[in-house]
């Protein structure tokens, strides 16, 4: 794998997941096509030409020592970081990057700073190690689908969707905080699909975070695309009322937008009391 080199890693973060982030790899060989905001971005940027040099994914091999440097200065400052917004943490079926990204998540919670993590692809075993990693941290994938043709064209090379939900519930077993984003969700002419369905995969989790599909012309050529994420929206929290999972609705997906559940990214421990019996059958 290419490497690079970077001058910062740590910076202040946009997402609601955290209030720092880190993108310790440039490009991502999953290689989504809803399309990939961040492709797009550093394309703008003009660092990136192409779709293919994107998917050939750049390591920042300096990302430890500049953590070292980093971390003393804003461990005071910090709540949580977010890996990654503009890259994978756990690319599929590149050991380089997760070996990476595991070391980057231990040197943080050496210094007790809680990562909340997000991927498309397979989370290693490793993590239930509360001693190395700590227990404080929260995963996360993202599953938009079940269906293998969607994945085919719109997530070639990421995870298949069983098998990231089976290392998501590894990690629930084992006692640490899980969540889903179920996000960029497509409508019906992109995939025909069962969201309850989908939804029952996933029961175990802590949280969930649901979200339309932007910047899709396809979207926008679904006639009733409103109404529709609208009765998404709503089946999503009737699900999670039922089940006490903590959820949240990306703004612009409903009608009408509820600003009191943002706040589920900044709390923790999440506090909703789960009842194990309660959560649906998993069928993984
Ligand atoms: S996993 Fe995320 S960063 Fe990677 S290609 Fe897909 S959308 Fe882009």
């Amino acid at each position: 794998m290419q490497k690079i080199t970077c001058k910062t890693l740590l910076y202040k973060s946009g997402v609601e997941y955290a209030d720092y982030c880190i993108n310790h790899i440039e490009g991502c060989s999953h290689g989504c096509r809803f399309p990939c905001y961040a492709m797009n971005m550093k394309k703008r940027c003009g660092v990136i030409k192409d779709y293919n040099d994107w998917i050939k994914p750049k390591i920042v091999e300096n990302a430890l020592e500049l953590l070292d440097k980093e971390i003393p200065k804003l461990k005071h400052k910090i709540k949580v970081v977010h890996l990654c917004f503009t890259t994978d943490p756990f690319m599929y079926k590149q050991k380089e990057v997760s070996d990476l990204t595991l070391k980057i998540i231990e040197r943080l919670n050496r210094d007790n700073i809680r990562c909340t993590v997000l991927t498309k692809g397979i989370y290693p075993k490793e993590l239930a190690d509360t001693e190395k990693y700590g227990r404080n941290n929260e995963y996360a994938i993202t599953l938009v689908s079940l269906n293998k043709n969607f994945k085919k064209n719109f997530e070639p090379n990421a995870a298949p969707y069983e098998s990231r939900i089976k290392s998501l519930k590894f990690l629930h077993d084992q006692g640490l905080k899980t969540w889903v984003s179920m996000e960029p969700y497509p409508t019906p002419n992109l995939s025909k699909q069962n969201l309850p369905e989908i939804l029952e995969k996933i029961g175990f989790v802590d949280k969930v975070i649901f979200g339309k599909l932007n910047y899709n012309v396809q979207v926008s050529n679904f006639q009733d695309n409103s109404d529709f994420y609208n009765n998404c929206a709503n089946i999503v929290i009737d699900f999670c009322g039922k089940y006490k999972i903590e959820h949240h609705i990306k703004y612009g997906t409903k009608r009408k937008d509820d600003r009191s559940t943002e706040k589920i990214f900044r709390k923790f421990p999440i506090k909703a009391e789960r009842n194990p019996i309660q959560t649906p059958q998993l069928s993984i």
